[in-house]
């Protein structure tokens, strides 16, 4: 059993490593409790990016995809996050929330993934819901097999990261299969679910011309689809990489120049999506 520690205060950029040693390895995790509790890694209280307004981002543990470029590799396993009580989350959400909902933001809770600890997360989420706060998630839909009406009826809005929209390019950048993703995606369309899509551009990786049309074309479709998102990949989270001595593919990829980033966006908007 993994001892209850303080709500952290932080950075994604800050690493956390081997905060709870005793936590369950992410695979094993079987969430069927209250949501009581649960494994974090920080929250950064004044974000302008992760959603509409002035964000709270709260940081989960837990991810099971393995991406080759992730900047938080220390999100990934649940004995690198600190263990709190949702109570205690949802009381430092509530210092913030005259501040958030005055400035028309909310809580975005991002990880590692929302959706390996989905009683905990849907307990905050529900809680910044009482409160009148927008709510989003950043996922990669790839458990989203594993979430009710009643998790998504806690949501305003799902930030989702399609990492690549070919089969193949998925599978190498993440290690897992892109097909749980574009099922989620249309399960949010059907429900008119607000989303943002996220894609990483990663030179050498994702850049392929036919890999972005798949994903546009794909995405051009869904009418609930508010912003497609070309984020740069950058090596900030680099040194993570260094310092938990794993395998750093992209040591020498530098990121995408303006150029390509253009016409990454350029594409996207050819193909009907409101792209930036
Ligand atoms: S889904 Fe996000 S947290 Fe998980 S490995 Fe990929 S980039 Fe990292």
């Amino acid at each position: 059993m993994s001892q209850v520690g303080n709500v952290e205060a932080g950075s994604r950029h800050d690493l956390r490593v081997g905060v709870s040693p005793d936590a369950p390895e992410t695979d094993d995790l079987r969430d069927d409790g209250d949501g009581a509790f649960g494994y974090v890694h920080s929250y950064e209280s004044s974000s302008r990016y992760d959603g509409p307004g002035l964000r709270l981002v709260l940081f989960v543990s837990g991810c099971l995809l393995r991406c080759s470029y992730c900047h938080n590799p220390d999100t990934w396993h649940l004995k690198d996050g600190t263990y709190v009580s949702a109570r205690a989350v949802i009381d430092r959400l509530g210092d913030f929330a005259p501040a958030l909902r005055s400035l028309d933001g909310g809580l975005t809770i991002s990880g590692g993934e929302p959706m390996v600890q989905l009683a905990f997360t849907q307990r905050i989420l529900a809680a910044a819901k009482q409160m009148g706060l927008h709510t989003a998630i950043e996922t990669s839909g790839f458990l989203g097999d594993r979430v009710d009406e009643k998790y998504l009826s806690c949501l305003d809005l799902v930030l989702l990261d399609i990492k690549s929209g070919d089969p193949e390019t998925y599978r190498r950048a993440t290690n897992r299969d892109l097909a749980p993703t574009l099922r989620f995606a249309e399960r949010l369309a059907a429900a008119a679910k607000p989303v943002w899509v996220r894609f990483t551009l990663v030179p050498g990786l994702t850049d392929d011309p036919a890999n972005v049309e798949k994903i546009a074309r794909f995405v051009a479709l869904m009418k609930n689809v508010e912003w497609v998102e070309v984020q740069p990949f950058h090596q900030l989270g680099g040194f993570k990489w260094k310092a938990m001595n794993l395998d750093y593919k992209h040591e020498d990829t530098a990121a995408p120049t303006a150029e390509l980033v253009k016409r990454v966006i350029e594409q996207f908007r050819v193909a009907g999506c409101h792209a930036r």
